[in-house]
């Protein structure tokens, strides 16, 4: 076999990557129409409730709410569970701080519980031992397109009286037995930034799963101020307080021509991702993720674990090597657990006071999640695209294959 390019030998990829351009024609004449309505309010205007229309549709679902963010969706859906000062909220180490945010601008407090070695997702077991008297919610994760083991989570919520709050920000049409992420807890919150599957610059969706009217009223104010906009009713009788996340014209109509190519971008990427998954098993040293029994993943991004005991090297060797081949790639998807961030270390949320963290026992030390904190020392992380050829999916495989070989204990190099 060939020298490792990191030593001078050939590279494994040589050609660029299969793009594209995610906005078009579709994009434009929305945009042009949601001008030309005089308005970019979307209570005035058709294009939000357009999105929102065929958001559901594709979804099932009779009620969403437009957000200005994914963060924001996350704030309304904890909003409208009732969430409140002094609440514990149970969720994952390995996610965006966006997760975390509105459990703080509520004032409850984020508890993390830990993951699965191999889905990298929140373990129900581990869930369940960090309910205390205060847990009033759980958000699930779905990391990089893969479901949560909705099975097991939804019963530890019914025996605790728990609201479930997806954040699919990453799992666009990811199934877990035949039903969508997003339509499973009581509410699915998803993001349209830039980032995502499908964007609209910014932006996010809040699904009300219990398709009742009244959970959608509340839903729907917690966005807008706690304003009750519903066709010519109006009322601005606030008893409490609510941000105001409102999702403009401008992004629902890029959204509504977004949706259109959600269904093939999702299903390049799942694609993309189960061939990836199917070259690296049995590649010594490698461990490609596992999807939840029961589920399909739409790949946002590509996680796989080295096994360092395996290796000669270290993880940042391989990430390295992997690299100099032509494939760009960096270790874990963020540097380390949520909870070893300054804000928990110091519990400083709001500066000069450790208020709401003073309200309850919970503790971020190193070590509370032992496998979230292995998982992001020990993973790789590469990107997947919708444009991508299958010719570059076979390349990431042979570069993989090619470090592997050169790092493993008693092999080429
Ligand atoms: C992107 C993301 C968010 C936040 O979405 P924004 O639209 O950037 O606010 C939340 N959770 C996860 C898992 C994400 O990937």
């Amino acid at each position: 076999m060939n020298k490792l390019a990191i030593h001078g030998g050939p590279k494994t990829k040589t050609t660029p990557f299969g793009s594209g351009n995610r906005f078009g024609e579709a994009e434009l004449m929305e945009l042009k129409e949601a001008l030309e309505q005089g308005t970019l309010f979307y209570h005035y205007g058709e294009k939000v409730k357009q999105f929102l229309h065929k958001f559901n549709e594709m979804y099932g679902v009779k009620y969403s709410v437009a957000t200005s963010s994914g963060t924001a969706a996350i704030h309304v859906a904890l909003g409208a569970a009732g969430v409140t000062a002094g609440d514990e909220v149970i969720t994952s180490p390995i996610t965006d701080q966006g997760t975390v945010i509105g459990i703080l601008y509520q004032n409850a407090i984020p508890v993390f519980a830990d993951v699965l070695p191999d889905t990298y997702n929140l373990d129900p077991a581990s869930i369940e031992a960090r309910i205390t008297e205060r847990t009033k919610a759980i958000v699930v994760v779905h990391l990089a397109g893969s479901p949560c083991d909705m099975d097991a989570i939804m019963a530890i919520a019914r025996k605790h009286e728990l609201k479930v709050i997806e954040d699919c920000a990453q799992s666009y049409l990811c199934y877990y037995k035949g039903k969508l992420t997003g339509t499973i807890g009581d509410y699915g919150c998803f993001s349209t930034n830039d980032f995502k599957h499908i964007s609209t610059g910014d932006g996010g969706m809040v699904t009300v799963n219990s398709g009742r009217e009244d959970d959608y009223a509340v839903t729907h104010a917690f966005a807008d101020k706690n304003y009750q906009r519903f066709d010519h009713v109006v009322s601005r009788d606030i008893h409490h307080i609510a941000p105001n996340y409102r999702m403009t014209e401008l992004q629902g109509a890029v959204g509504i021509a977004q949706l259109d190519k959600l269904t093939w971008i999702c299903d390049m990427r799942e694609k993309y991702g189960t061939r990836l998954i199917e070259g690296l098993s049995g590649i010594a040293g490698v461990y490609p993720p596992k999807i939840t029994e029961g589920g399909t993943s739409s790949f946002w991004f590509f996680l796989f674990r080295l096994d360092t005991e395996k290796l000669t090297g270290s993880v940042d060797d391989f990430v390295a090597a992997l690299n100099a081949e032509g494939i760009s790639c960096v270790r874990g998807y963020i540097p380390q657990p949520v909870y070893l961030q300054p804000l928990f270390q110091t519990k400083e949320a709001y500066p000069g006071t450790n208020y709401p963290f003073t309200l309850s026992e919970v503790s971020y030390e190193k070590g509370i999640c032992p496998q979230a904190e292995e998982v992001l020392q020990t993973s790789v992380r590469i990107g997947i695209s919708e444009f991508y050829t299958p010719g570059d999916i076979e390349e990431i495989i042979e570069a993989i294959a090619k470090v592997a070989a050169h790092m493993i204990k008693g092999g080429l190099s």
